[in-house]
């Protein structure tokens, strides 16, 4: 029996040696296959986030960023600086701005460790996306106070509440009663923000009269900004920034309104030299139904949104 074998072995030997060969080959092409996928599977989807990270990071600025002449330059800056951070290398990072959309690619070349063996030393990685700007239709949180939709300049001062004599709106000053009329209620909301998410479209009812009393309560609201946010300087979300719906209406008294839109206050009542039972402030940020897309105003209430 052991010399049936050997004698196979000596017999088959260079066939053995043949077969051995083509099994190491192959043995090492799927290995290098397999190593060298990973790794390009890897970098692939790294870029993948990185190029999506830094699209949406470059479109919110273009929300966020007021002055038409930085805007771009500084939304392109930080796409670039957020696809780095994600592991981009800069030299393979491309941004576009273009009508509000960012788009990023970003490419690599990934060394390969095992495919060396059949002559292939790299392989070019690639990833795109693109991410836009997209108004808020809908907001939890507005002030029970309400606007004539129209075209404002960033700084803007609009009045917010109008005090006594006010000549513009009969019975009306700007009041909105939001879930439920009354004073109460409104300082109440005046001063947390309603709690229901109101979109563009809704109704509204109007709450007539001054309420010079209850509109005092934007005080404590106002005090409750504990980082001495000026207009220059605020940070999102501080509670001296009202939101506000916009309509197209002449409310006349207990009368409705229709929502077209949000904008976005400052408000300062030491800087804008208000009445008490004025409210004024100076506006920031818009999201409008009126907009265009080739147009959009200076924003805030917008959000970015990846598109591709
Ligand atoms: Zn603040």
């Amino acid at each position: 029996m052991r010399n049936f074998f050997s004698r196979l072995i000596k017999d088959q030997k260079g066939m053995s040696f043949f077969i051995v060969c083509v099994g190491i080959t192959a043995l090492f092409g799927m290995t290098a296959l397999v190593t060298d996928f990973g790794r390009i599977s890897l970098a692939r989807q790294r870029l993948v986030n990185a190029a999506d990270s830094a699209a949406m990071a470059g479109a919110r600025d273009l929300c966020f960023i007021s002055d038409p002449l930085t805007r771009e330059l500084e939304a392109r800056q930080r796409a670039i600086d957020v696809a780095k951070a994600n592991g981009a290398p800069e030299e393979g990072i491309t941004v576009n701005i273009e009508n509000y959309k960012v788009s990023v690619d970003a490419e690599q070349d990934v060394n390969l460790i095992m495919s060396r063996l059949f002559g292939v030393t790299q392989r070019n990685v690639k990833a795109h996306a693109a991410a836009t700007v997209e108004s808020v239709k809908s907001y939890l949180g507005i002030a029970p106070l309400s606007i004539k939709d129209q075209t404002l300049e960033y700084g803007q001062m609009v009045t917010l509440k109008f005090g006594s004599p006010n000549s513009d709106t009969p019975g009306n000053f700007g009041a909105l009663a939001l879930n439920g009329r009354g004073s109460m209620n409104y300082e109440y909301n005046l001063i947390n923000g309603s709690q229901e998410t109101v979109t563009i479209g809704d109704v509204l009812e109007t709450e007539p009269g001054n309420m010079s009393g209850p509109t005092e309560g934007i005080d404590e609201r106002l005090s409750r900004c504990t980082d001495g946010c000026t207009f220059d300087n605020f940070r999102p979300g501080c509670p001296k920034i009202l939101v506000i719906p916009m309509h197209l209406d002449d409310p006349q008294g207990r009368d409705t309104i229709k929502v077209t839109g949000f904008a976005a206050f400052f408000v300062d009542r030491e800087a804008t030299l208000c009445q008490t039972d004025e409210i004024k402030g100076y506006f920031v940020q818009m999201a409008s139904t009126g907009s265009t897309d080739s147009n959009k105003p200076i924003v805030s209430l917008y959000d970015a949104k990846l598109v591709e």
